[in-house]
């Protein structure tokens, strides 16, 4: 694993390749793993992400007009003047977005250059692409000396991903990555956007959350995520509810008498129970019991494979060898059908953990998943 250092460092040298001279200023911002709380954020609910060591780093600096952006991603420095949506397409699109997002929101945005450096895994629902877009806001913020509060920026990115990217995202990733602190994990209230920074120092207590990459190809995942979503606003209507969120885990029985359509019953039962083990899951933190936080992660997946149907055999396996190998509990992580899987695991057990879901996964003729030790860490800030 790289360190945050190497990181920052490629992104200098990559500023100073492409565009010469030095930037004004470093940012980084990271990718997040949410502990627990999935499909909840578009219900109104409860979630509790962690933010990663690894991050995205911006090396920036003000230039005359337009921006310009390289990435050590690829060789193409995408440049443009004109932010208006659909205009920058490719990964360009998350700066344009936020450049975008900010001037929506009447800000006198700075010309900058950009170059960009990371270590967030792509594609492996790490939100790399949230990573992105938030260390672009934050060296933007900073270079134009813009006032806009820190609680107040989740939502600008989520309109430069809704908006500009085009992908129909929740509030939880950007809050993760530009609000976390370290050794924390952050609770947050997708409706009223309050968080709580709940103590989350796994290494204190001799733990670790390993996170796997099953590396499953996960090309369905915007079909059924839109329809997770459509089922769950339906059902909402029908019980006179404005979201899920309001519908309380002592009321679910009654509610789901009230629901015709076995899978639409199925898919309320998981947002509901779901949003119950966030907050006992935050209980449970707030008074120091780690370890016990196991089995409502085990139960978090089995809702998620069994009534909201969004994993696959490759995060089934892994989270069942997880267990098998003695993690306390074991859920995939992130939206779905494929992605990641995360075991709270005994310090001392990651390579042996690694290696039983490895053979799990030759049994079956996978390819090794890819780990990572998951410290929390915090949110996006300037580096120098
Ligand atoms: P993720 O789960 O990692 O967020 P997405 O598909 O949402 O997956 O976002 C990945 C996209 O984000 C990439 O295809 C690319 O366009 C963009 N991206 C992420 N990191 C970088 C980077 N370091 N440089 C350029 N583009 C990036
Ligand atoms: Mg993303």
């Amino acid at each position: 694993m790289m360190t945050d250092t190497d990181v920052a460092a490629r992104a200098a040298a990559a500023f100073s390749d492409r565009f010469e001279g030095a930037p004004d200023g470093l940012w980084a911002a990271p990718g997040r793993v949410n502990l627990i709380g999935e499909h909840t954020d578009y219900n109104d609910g409860f979630v509790l992400p962690f933010a990663l060591p690894e991050r995205v780093v911006a090396a920036a600096a003000r230039t005359d007009a337009g921006w310009s952006a390289c990435s050590e991603f690829t060789d193409e420095t995408v440049r443009f003047d004109d932010v208006s949506p659909g205009a920058v397409t490719g990964w360009g699109a998350y700066v344009a977005g936020v450049v975008w997002a900010l001037r929506e929101a009447g800000f006198d945005v700075p010309p900058a250059r950009l170059a960009i450096a990371s270590d967030v895994p792509v594609g492996a629902g790490l939100s790399s692409s949230h990573a992105l877009e938030c260390a672009v806001l934050t060296a933007l913020i900073d270079l134009g000396e813009l006032d806009l509060p820190l609680e107040d920026r989740p939502r600008l990115v989520q309109r430069s991903e809704n908006g500009y990217v085009g992908a129909p995202t929740g509030i939880m990733d950007q809050s993760a990555s530009l609000r976390c602190r370290a050794g924390h994990a952050l609770f947050l209230d997708c409706r009223t956007l309050e968080v709580e920074h709940i103590p989350f120092d796994v290494a204190a207590e001799g733990l670790a959350v390993l996170v796997l990459n099953s590396n499953a190809p996960h090309s369905h995942s915007d079909g059924e995520y839109g329809a997770r979503r459509r089922s769950c606003e339906d059902a909402a209507r029908i019980l006179g509810v404005p979201a899920l969120r309001d519908v309380p885990v002592d009321g679910l029985s009654d509610a789901l008498k009230r629901l015709d359509d076995e899978v639409m019953r199925r898919r309320v039962r998981h947002v509901v129970t779901e949003n119950q083990r966030v907050l006992d899951t935050v209980g449970l933190l707030r008074s120091g019991r780690i370890r016990e936080i196991g089995p409502l992660l085990t139960a978090s997946h089995a809702s998620m494979r069994d009534d909201f149907e969004i994993t696959v055999p490759r995060v089934d396996i892994a989270v069942e060898a997880a267990l098998m190998a003695g993690a306390y509990g074991a859920r995939m992580t992130g939206g779905g059908f494929g992605g990641c899987v995360l075991a709270l695991i005994d310090a001392d057990r990651a390579d042996a953990t690694t290696a039983a879901v490895t053979a799990a996964y030759d049994r079956h003729g996978f390819a090794a998943p890819t780990p990572l030790v998951a410290v929390p860490s915090p949110g996006a800030s300037r580096l120098a």
